[in-house]
This record gives C-alpha cells, sequence and structure tokens, in this order.
C-alpha cells in the first residue's frame, strides 16, 4: 500500500532531508585526496546528532556507518573504512537521517581531483537522470513515467541503469511502498497521488547493468568492474508539483 503524507508530515521530512543536505554538503566539502571514508563518515555522523537528529543508516540491518561510500566500481552500500581517495576517483556518498519519527535519504557522487573524461559524463548523467526523473514526480503521472525518464537519459548518453536495486516510497520508514525502478515503461503502474514521498535514485554504470555483491555482506560492485554513479533525492508529490525535500 501506497503511503500519502499530509502536509505538516511533508514539513517534517524538509527537516530530515535538510540535515540530510547539509551533511552531504559538508562531506562533499571535505572529500579531497588522501582522505579516508570513516573520517567523513564522521563528519556526518557529527553533522546529523548535533542537528539533535539520528543517523538513519546505522544499525539498519546491521549497517555499522552513518554513510554508504562506494568508490569508482562500487554502486551501492560500501562501508566507511581506512580507505584514502586518489586523484581520479569518483565516491558515491548515500546519507539517511530520522527526525521527529521521519526519514530523509539522498546520495551524490563526487569527483575526487581531476577525473577521467567518460567519469565526468557519467557522473552529469546520471544527475540528469535523476532530474528528469523527478520532473516526473506530479499527480496524474503514473509510477513508471519515472524510471522511463530516468532510463531514456541513461541510455541516451550510453550507459546502462541496474536492475537490482530501486528506489522507493519514503516516510517513518526508510522503504515504504511502492518500489521505483529506474527503468520501465511510460504511462504504466500506479497513479502517483498528492502527497506520495519518493525517494528516487538513479544507479548508473558505465558498462553492463549487472551487478553482485562482495563477501563483506553489503558492497554492491558492477560485475564488468565498470564505473558505477548514484544520485538520489526524496522528493513529495504536491499541488505545486515534485516538492524536494533533501535540500538545505
Ligand atoms: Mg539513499
Ligand atoms: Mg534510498
Amino acid at each position: 500500500m501506497i503511503l500519502t503524507k499530509s502536509l505538516a508530515e511533508i514539513e517534517v521530512m524538509r527537516e530530515a532531508g535538510r540535515i540530510t543536505a547539509k551533511a552531504l554538503r559538508m562531506v562533499g566539502e571535505a572529500v579531497q585526496v588522501g582522505v579516508s571514508t570513516v573520517e567523513l563518515d564522521r563528519i556526518a555522523e557529527k553533522c546529523i546528532r548535533t542537528e539533535g537528529a539520528i543517523p538513519a543508516f546505522k544499525g539498519y540491518h546491521g549497517f555499522p556507518a552513518t554513510l554508504c561510500t562506494s568508490i569508482n566500481e562500487q554502486v551501492v552500500h560500501g562501508i566507511p573504512g581506512k580507505r584514502r581517495l586518489k586523484e581520479g576517483d569518483i565516491l558515491s556518498v548515500d546519507c539517511g537521517a530520522i527526525i521527529d519519527g521521519f526519514y530523509g535519504d539522498s546520495a551524490v557522487t563526487f569527483a575526487v581531483g581531476v577525473i577521467a573524461p567518460e567519469a565526468r559524463l557519467l557522473l552529469e548523467a546520471t544527475a540528469a537522470s535523476l532530474e528528469a526523473g523527478m520532473s516526473r514526480c506530479r499527480e496524474g503521472m503514473r509510477l513508471y513515467d519515472i524510471g522511463a525518464a530516468v532510463q531514456g537519459v541513461a541510455e541516451g548518453a550510453g550507459f546502462s541503469v541496474v536492475r537490482e536495486y530501486v528506489g522507493h516510497g519514503i516516510g517513518r520508514a526508510m522503504h515504504e511502498d511502492p518500489q521505483v525502478p529506474n527503468f520501465g515503461k511510460a504511462g504504466t503502474g500506479p497513479a502517483l497521488k498528492l502527497g506520495m514521498v519518493l525517494a528516487i535514485e538513479p544507479m548508473v554504470n558505465a558498462g553492463a547493468y549487472d551487478v553482485h555483491g562482495l563477501s563483506d555482506g553489503w558492497t554492491v560492485v558492477t560485475s564488468d568492474s565498470s564505473l558505477s554513479a548514484h544520485f538520489e533525492h526524496t522528493v513529495a508529490v504536491t499541488e505545486n508539483g515534485p516538492m524536494i525535500l533533501t535540500v538545505e
């Protein structure tokens, strides 16, 4: 069942989103050659707790950290650790915060120093695919209009969209109905209604869309070791169109 949120609930979710966005901004400001991903994790956790919120991922199904940090061919769910960023890396940072029982969820892929032209194109196409998907977050559109828009942009740029991991409804739980795939047929799926809140999160690979998990039980990588990028926002369907909640 797809829950809808009242305007008052969406206001609380804006606060969860603002704190999530602030943590991601602070992490982005700290991204540079030589920084370890666990140092970035500490920055995010401190930011979220200072705001009076709770890191949403820490302890979620046993996940050990505030951030998911996924480098290069890592797609999602990488665990922060001692690995230091190198010139030319791309780093996906996924972050969530809970305040007053509501969740925010957002991700950005950062460039570390100067990155290869193909990596730059991948980041730009993935960000553009998120924009296209969010633009469909309107009353009267259908759920798979979002995925079709994401897929059109990503594949139009010569990349592929991950099939095994998808976006999701979000509210008092991080993952609510519906699943929001990054592919699909326009004009199909449930009708979008006012008050629905969705986390839209294209995961786009430079090579094939196949992925698999590593033995740490969390990290997902591209099966052909090609680069992967990930951008995410939490978005509400409102009378004024799509409202991005994960912004400062
Ligand atoms: Mg996320
Ligand atoms: Mg998410």
